[in-house]
């Protein structure tokens, strides 16, 4: 699974706290950003709950 961050975030981290191992929050972009080019299988579900739960739908998967 791939996943990345569109410019549509805005930043209320709630990706963040829901998997730090994946999402870390760019201070200078101002938007979260992925840590990894293929996500670890022990936090796909995380980050598929991460991009559902986003209020800005701004979290992109790719299966
Ligand atoms: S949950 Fe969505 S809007 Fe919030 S920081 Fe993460 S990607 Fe951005």
């Amino acid at each position: 699974m791939k996943a990345r961050v569109t410019k549509q975030c805005m930043g209320d981290r709630n990706c963040n706290k829901l998997c730090p191992e994946v999402f870390k929050y760019d201070e200078d972009q101002l938007l979260s950003v992925v840590q990894y080019d293929m996500i670890p299988e022990k936090y796909e579900d995380l980050v598929r709950q991460a991009a559902a739960e986003c209020g800005a739908d701004a979290i992109e998967i790719e299966e």
